[in-house]
């Protein structure tokens, strides 16, 4: 029985502004639209776009070579054909959708989101949730939402965004329905919206500052996990490799927290970014991996459990980025993710999918 609903609302890294990253996760095993959103890259314009019919089943858009792709190319074909990813909500979301407009419709949905956890303030991971933060106040469909998020995170989006200038500031305590829950770093906390789950922040590295190379900036990486069942996702914001000389190793210390506290089959996704191809320069990863590099953090996590192979682990990869190419980059990651994996001892059975905007996963 899955346990997780995961739609994927945007899925790239830019530099294209409508498909940036925010995924949708719901408890599959509710009965409502109850949800809660990881980043808020877009929003209701990619709702609105996942109600329409498809124009071309089975296939989604690209920008490259060919307008449009069959999205085994993108998605593990044994999560399509076992019914774990469909395009579109899944029938179960849409049996609490009223028939309507689908404006209407996208509203109903957004109602249902109760919480953004942001993994870090830059645009690509904010913009969608900031202009549509005036619709809780829609008269017809109102509703009340927290941004969480580490402090790193709340605090810029307070003092630099929802400010009365850079946008109105909404999450004023007298209008009540939009505020701020910062959370703990590496303190579970529960989902007001989805209470079953349990959400835990890690922070990461994600670079260095512009104007200071000694400045670093943080990143965070969200491990979900169930109460009940143990089930758990983990859901990562742009990050990179720890650095090689110094003594906190933040991303091992994510895989350390794993390995301690999940059992390997009850991890049933990692939902984790792979901005660039293994073409790309290693200077110019800017806080961020390539595909070399996330088959190195697939490795060091089957260290941490010590085990033999990872089996078939289910990793979704996300924020790819959108660059002058003939072939989507999209498909020259997942085909040398899938390559680079094969010859790795233990990575072989590993499950690769693109986080394909429109697209659900039931985990
Ligand atoms: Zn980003
Ligand atoms: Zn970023």
């Amino acid at each position: 029985m899955p346990c997780f609903e995961i739609s994927i609302l945007g899925g790239t890294g830019g530099p294209f502004e409508a498909s940036t990253q925010c995924f949708m996760i719901r408890d599959a095993r509710r009965r409502d639209l109850a949800s809660i959103c990881i980043d808020g890259g877009v929003g209701l314009g990619a709702i609105a776009r996942m109600l329409r019919q498809p124009a071309h089943p089975g296939a989604t858009e690209s920008l490259y070579a060919n307008e449009l792709e069959p999205i085994q190319r993108y998605i593990d074909p044994a999560l399509t054909a076992s019914g774990a990813a469909t395009q579109g909500f899944s029938d179960r979301l849409m049996m609490h959708v009223p028939a309507a407009p689908i404006v209407q419709q996208a509203l109903i949905i957004f109602q249902g989101i109760g919480e953004y956890y942001i993994t870090h303030p830059h645009m690509d991971h904010i913009a969608g949730m900031v202009v549509n933060s005036a619709a809780v106040f829609e008269p017809r469909a109102p509703s009340k939402k927290l941004i969480r998020g580490l402090p790193f995170t709340t605090t810029p989006l307070q003092e630099h965004v929802f400010n009365d200038v850079i946008w109105p500031q909404l999450t004023h305590p007298l209008l009540g329905s939009l505020s701020f829950s910062p959370m703990q770093r590496s303190e579970p906390s529960a989902s007001p919206a989805l209470p079953q789950f349990d959400i835990t922040p890690f922070e990461v590295h994600h670079g260095a500052r512009v104007a200071d190379p000694n400045d670093t900036v943080s990143s965070t990486v969200y491990v979900i996990t169930d109460r009940l069942t143990k089930d758990t996702i983990v859901v990562c914001g742009d990050l990179e490799k720890d650095p090689e000389d110094g003594p906190d190793g933040q991303l091992a210390a994510v895989w350390r927290h794993l390995a301690q506290n999940v059992e390997l089959p009850r991890l049933r996704a990692l939902l984790i970014e792979c901005s660039n191809s293994k073409a790309i320069d290693e200077t110019r990863l800017f806080g961020h991996l390539s595909s070399i590099r996330l088959v190195g953090e697939l490795e060091a996590l089957r260290a941490a459990y010590g085990v033999d192979s990872l089996d078939s682990l289910t990793v979704l990869v996300s924020h790819v980025k959108m660059v002058y190419a003939d072939e989507d980059p999209r498909l020259t990651i997942i085909d040398e993710l899938r390559q680079l994996a094969a010859a790795r001892n233990g990575l072989e059975r590993v499950s690769f999918s693109i986080a394909l905007q429109g697209c659900t996963f039931m985990l």
